[in-house]
């Protein structure tokens, strides 16, 4: 995938990452969405591959060619479809005149979402975009040359938050590993001298497991985002050596939007103290030429006072130049030049913004998306349910994950929580499962007949594990 981060873009192409955490009816509705021409597949995603294709021709729409990527150092001999990734790469002639780009604003990549609706939005950067996303995140990260990356965030993410292109500029090492099992990465730290990695805050639970969590020999420093980082964590996880920044960000924004700007007058802070200071989203990288924290009615601009809250905003040249055909998504999603992120916020006296909540109804779990839904679309589906809701409810480890409340068609018969998990790990992505779902009489619903999500995140918020 990091090979293809330049070998499609120069060959004049559109290169559209696919999340590996997905199901085969996902990855086949973004194949057909994206009409794509060429599907090159990892060895370890041969069956969920050849799932999704059969799925594809079975529908009648036209299956584009397949080329499989062998493991470089111990083949499988694994195939599937026409191509061999290795051999074609060597049937390639190194003096091919490539297409000069005429346009800036060319797509350089599509990046799918699972916004609030069911339906996989793709975002699409321009090569303009992407240029200044990359260079003004090495900056604000203060990259300097030659650093050793550790590759932890997939690179399906907003293209690894630009840092695909980013090491390349710096001529940084790349350093990937299969699994983000912390004996990996300890071992890959240690091994190659790793100064960089960008990671969710899942990550740092994974840092902090058992004996595996040593005190480093020399700092790493830390990109962090996707999702709140509880300011306990990333006390714990600076005290063994690692160095964090914090970031926020969304596909739409080509990855981290805003970043906790270090002051150097909160070093002699306490600890806990830094912490909560960086636990803030921070102020805008700088290829944006605004963030700002709004009244969504009025666009009137919230005071400076940490309590008021507004919806966050954003516009400058990192904001995607659209969705793909998908012009009501693209209504919606602006506000005249206003880029509308789905997330509340506060801005505080230093101009720091903070989220508070989210307006979209999405659950982020270990840093992934699940939209609640797509989520209850399966729930409706299952026999014995009547009416159904997803909410988001706190976990220790991913941050959090679907809580489903639902209500049985036939109240004498029930609905077995079981059953219900069964048939949702057969119908959706694994990490889109519920890990808890309650049996309600009837769900609460406003005068309009809407659920009170409100309600049920309270609830949720109760039955969570410790
Ligand atoms: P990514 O691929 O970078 O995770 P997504 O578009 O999937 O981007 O998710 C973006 C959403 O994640 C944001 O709209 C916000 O709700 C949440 N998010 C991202 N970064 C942070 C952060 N630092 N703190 C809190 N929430 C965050």
């Amino acid at each position: 995938m990091y090979e293809m981060h330049f070998a499609v873009p120069m060959a004049g192409a559109v290169l559209n990452t696919i999340n590996t955490r997905l199901d085969a009816k996902a990855v086949v509705a973004i194949l057909r969405h994206s009409e794509a021409k060429l599907f090159f597949v990892d060895y370890q995603y041969v069956r969920l591959a050849s799932d999704a294709l059969q799925l594809v021709a079975d529908s009648g729409a036209p299956v584009p060619l397949v080329a499989v990527i062998d493991d470089i150092d111990t083949p499988t001999g694994v195939r599937l479809g026409e191509l061999e990734y290795e051999g074609l790469v060597a049937r390639g002639d190194p003096a091919v005149e490539l297409p000069l780009l005429t346009d800036e604003w060319d797509a350089v990549t599509l990046n799918y979402t699972s916004g609030t609706t069911s339906a996989p939005k793709g975002v699409v950067y321009s090569h303009r975009g992407a240029f200044l996303s990359t260079t003004s995140l090495l900056l604000s990260w203060g990259v300097s040359t030659e650093p050793v990356y550790l590759w932890t965030l997939p690179m399906f993410h907003c293209n690894g938050w630009t840092f695909t292109w980013g090491m390349a500029a710096r001529g940084g090492v790349n350093v990937c590993i299969r699994d983000a099992r912390a004996a990996d990465i300890y071992c890959a730290i240690a091994r190659h001298g790793v100064t960089h990695l960008c990671c969710a805050p899942v990550v740092f639970n994974i840092l902090l497991e058992g004996d595996a969590a040593t005190k480093l020999a020399s700092p790493v420093s830390v990109l962090t985002g996707g999702a709140p980082p509880p300011a306990a964590l990333l006390e714990s996880v600076e005290r063994i050596g690692f160095r964090v920044t914090h970031a926020y960000g969304l596909t739409e924004a080509t990855g981290p939007a805003l970043a906790c700007e270090w002051r150097n007058q909160w070093d002699s802070l306490p600890l806990q103290e830094r912490a909560r200071l960086k636990a803030r989203q921070g102020v805008r990288v700088l290829s944006l030429a605004d963030a700002d924290v709004k009244n969504a009615d009025s666009m009137a601009s919230v005071p400076r006072d940490g309590k008021t809250v507004g919806e966050i905003v954003l516009r400058g040249s990192s904001v995607m130049k659209g969705y793909l055909n998908n012009s009501e998504a693209n209504d919606s999603a602006f506000r005249g030049e206003w880029f509308l992120t789905g997330d509340v916020g506060v801005v505080h006296a230093d101009g720091y913004i903070e989220i508070k909540d989210r307006s979209k109804d999405v659950i982020i779990s270990g840093g992934e998306n699940i939209c609640s839904k797509e989520v209850e679309e399966v729930l409706f589906r299952h026999p014995a349910v009547s009416d159904a809701a997803v909410v988001a409810m706190p976990h220790p480890h991913w941050g959090e994950t679907p809580c489903a409340f639902v209500v049985a068609k036939d109240k004498a018969a029930g609905v077995c929580e079981d059953d219900v998990l069964a048939f949702c790990r057969k119908h959706m992505s694994r990490f889109m499962v519920p890990k808890k779902v309650v049996v309600y009489d009837a769900l609460p619903r406003n005068a309009l007949g809407k659920v009170e999500k409100v309600k049920l995140r309270d609830e949720a918020r109760k039955l969570a594990p410790p």
